[in-house]
């Protein structure tokens, strides 16, 4: 009976705090953004409650995490991030939580692409910050391997590892639903390989909002011109849009794409003073809400190679 009244009580305080009453069933599983919140909660099944920091359409780049944020994290069990630069605000955000469970970087073990040149000044800029701070990676790397099918294979593996570590009994359900998954993922490598291969590659030539889709890039022999660089932070310069006006009107461009989750201006900018016509919204860096084209991380991929392929035929 007292441990009733206890377990009552515990209960209001939980309601109490606004935000995410966490279950005593289930692994309490943090993501930091909509895509690794998706992968988490089909590898875990229901065996996880998984929290999403920054939800569809969020950009992760320049998310400011709150006390909701941080009270949540704080009774969580798991915590998966990108790394690789992508949540600059997570150090902070574990210090202020006192997040006593596993950090799980779902990007270890990935071969990074360099991101763009750091501008000018930089160095400057980031001279007054802390000590504590010095090993998060302000540009030097593109965080964005996510848009990678092959690479989103190395953060299922990792998912699934990091949650049979922390939550063993069901390690074999994991391995079971990661396995799926991988399978779908592959399958779908496949498929894309072989449309992209039958587009001349004169024609795989975009131009995108933020610096986002080198990976996807990489694995099938596009080249995305940006007017940002890998983070939707940094601005670009005028002499950088008139350079990328020149190359849009010198007829290298087969489209002009906006972003779910970034500023569209500069790239509707672009549109306008190059004429080349503006071919859709990739999902960059989130999911749609469930009601959009992208609500799962399969479904962002394979929107994303349609608009695309669209675009350059
Ligand atoms: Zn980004």
């Amino acid at each position: 009976m007292r441990r009733l009244v206890w377990v009552a009580g515990l209960l209001a305080m939980m309601a109490a705090v606004p935000g995410v009453a966490w279950s005593q069933e289930k692994l309490a599983v943090v993501a930091t953004f909509s895509i690794l919140g998706d992968l988490t909660q089909r590898i875990g099944g229901d065996h996880v409650q998984v929290l999403t920091l920054v939800g569809p359409n969020g950009d992760a780049h320049v998310f400011q995490p709150g006390p909701k944020e941080s009270a949540a994290l704080g009774k969580a069990s798991v915590l998966i991030a990108n790394g690789l630069g992508f949540e600059p605000w997570l150090h902070r955000l574990e210090e202020s939580s006192g997040f006593k469970g596993k950090l799980l970087v779902a990007t270890e073990g990935i071969t990074p692409l360099a991101g763009a040149e750091e501008h000018e000044g930089e160095e400057e800029e980031h001279e007054g910050e802390e000590a504590h701070e010095e090993h998060h990676d302000h540009g030097g790397t593109d965080p964005h391997a996510f848009q990678n099918l092959s690479n989103a294979l190395v953060y299922v593996t990792n998912i699934a590892k990091g949650l049979s570590e922390a939550a063993p009994a069901h390690a074999a359900d994991f391995k079971l639903n990661a396995d799926k998954l991988s399978a779908e993922i592959a399958a779908l490598d496949a498929q894309l390989k072989a449309d992209f291969a039958a587009i001349p590659q004169e024609r795989r030539r975009v131009l995108t909002s933020h610096d986002a889709f080198q990976y996807f890039g990489r694995a099938y022999g596009i080249e995305f011109i940006s007017v940002q660089g890998v983070s939707t932070e940094a601005e670009a310069s005028a002499e950088d849009l008139a350079k990328i006006v020149r190359q849009a009107r010198d007829g290298h461009l087969s489209a002009i794409f906006l972003e779910n989750m970034s500023d569209p201006r500069l790239a509707e900018t672009v549109a306008q003073e190059s004429g080349i016509r503006v071919g859709g919204e990739l999902y960059a860096d989130a999911l749609s809400d469930p009601t959009g084209p992208a609500p799962d991380y399969l479904s962002l991929v394979r929107y994303n190679a349609k608009q695309l392929l669209a675009a350059m035929q």
